[in-house]
């Protein structure tokens, strides 16, 4: 079971939709820095060092980077706009971990420029990257286990996916990178998605830790890391249980004593890059009831809309919904939330149980720190919505504007407009 509380009181949120009309993401800096803190120490038993990279596109915001670099995380991204947000909160080289994928020259380009660990998706990426960039001293590759590993219900089966390098490809890649003199090399693989179950990530490591001791072994050559991607799930449901991270950490130190240490590697750095457990539980989406409709069932149409969280529709997701004031109000029905897109799947729940609604009523969608905001998008004319951050002193900070019908037109360049 996992508590779903809000970080505020119905007086505050009240106080803050005057200054920032809804809807917004808002975000809990005091419990994303506990959470890192967290993270951090159970893993401060690896004698190589261990570091998270924050998946960059979960919340793509400087304010929230800031925040993680300060907890000490480097950044995980795919895209040269998300390179462009690392560079500007001032994380340098080995802070960045490019894990792209169908990667654009000009990318690989930044990358290679801003010294940024590059981790291949594809072997023929090396000549691609190699052409287009020039080698660095420092690679990594993206492995796909294939149908050694059963994958989860976001990223499907392995062999289905488009990432990463066979194993195959994995002996012949590194075997020519160290041949182009490359000095440093990491092994990175990601095969599931908001997974729940520790035992995932502990037999994911040791798919890595076999690996490196074999590649070693056989080429001769001295790997710096091993990253075990994101994928740790958080539970949107109350009846979910949180991913057990001690035994993850625990079960992981006992395979690298049993195969590192044994094998004299225990310079071995290991690293992930976990976007959703870092902020997805510390953000919330704040939404008003516009109107209450009665036909064949009861829909509560609110003020935001799949435009500002798109999960609920995307996946079928399930956000966890708090009403302010109505906490321990009983249940009314059965109800669906919607938003204003002309898409009849714009809705953030279908038959749920909510207590009785009215328009003006305070709705906090829970979970959106991850993928909320980041999925936005225009369609219909939505505009994005503003984020805000609130601080440990418990005032809040506007993170960014909300998107105005200026911002909506700005790529136009039409007369009235
Ligand atoms: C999305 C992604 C992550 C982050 O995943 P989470 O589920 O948010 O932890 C990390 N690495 C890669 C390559 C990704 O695509």
């Amino acid at each position: 079971m996992s508590e779903k509380t809000v970080p505020f009181s119905e007086e505050q949120i009240k106080e803050i939709i005057e200054k920032y009309p809804t809807p917004f993401h808002i975000y809990d800096e005091k419990a994303i820095r506990e959470n890192a803190k967290k993270l951090y120490k159970l893993f401060d038993w690896v004698p190589g060092g261990f570091k998270n990279y924050f998946a960059v596109k979960a919340c793509p915001n400087p304010y929230i980077m800031d925040i993680l670099k300060d907890e000490g995380m480097g950044a995980d991204c795919s895209s040269l706009p998300e390179l462009l947000l690392s560079d500007a909160v001032g994380l340098e080289g080995d802070d960045i971990f490019f894990s792209s994928n169908d990667t654009p020259a000009d990318e690989y380009v930044k990358a290679k420029n801003l010294n940024v660990i590059i981790n291949l998706d594809d072997i023929s990426h090396i000549d691609y990257l190699e052409k287009n960039a020039g080698i660095p001293e420092g690679i990594c590759f993206r492995y796909n286990p294939g149908p050694l590993k059963e994958g989860n219900v976001i990223i499907g089966k392995p062999e289905d996916a488009k990432y990463g390098f066979t194993r195959e490809q994995l002996f012949e890649g590194y075997k020519r990178m160290k041949e182009k003199g490359v000095k440093h090399f990491g092994l990175h693989t990601m095969v599931a998605s908001n997974e729940l179950n520790w035992e995932y990530f502990v037999e994911t490591a040791e798919i890595l830790l076999d690996l490196v001791v074999e590649l070693t072994d056989k080429l001769g050559i001295t790997f710096d890391f091993i990253n075990l991607g994101g994928g740790i799930g958080i539970p949107y449901k109350p009846e979910d249980e949180p991913v057990d991270l001690e035994k993850v950490s625990a079960g992981i130190k006992k395979l690298y004593e049993e195969k590192i240490e044994k094998a004299g590697l225990h310079k071995l750095k290991i690293v992930m890059e976990s976007g959703r457990m870092v902020m997805g539980p510390y953000g919330y989406l704040v939404t008003k009831v516009l109107h209450k409709k009665e036909t064949y069932k009861t829909f509560i149409g609110m003020d935001a809309s799949m435009a500002n969280l798109m999960r609920p529709a995307l996946y079928g997701a399930y956000h966890h919904i708090t009403v302010m004031g109505k906490e321990n109000a009983p249940v009314e029905g059965k109800v669906d939330v919607t938003g204003s897109l002309c898409e009849n799947n714009d809705k953030f729940a279908i038959d749920r149980e909510l207590p009785k609604l009215v328009p003006g009523d305070i709705l906090v969608l829970h979970d959106t720190g991850a993928h909320g905001y980041a999925m936005g998008f225009n369609y219909n004319g939505k505009l994005r919505s503003a984020e805000l951050l609130l601080k440990e002193d418990g005032s809040v900070v506007e993170i960014r504007r909300a998107e105005t019908v200026a911002d909506y037109f700005a790529t136009l360049n039409y007369p009235g407009l």
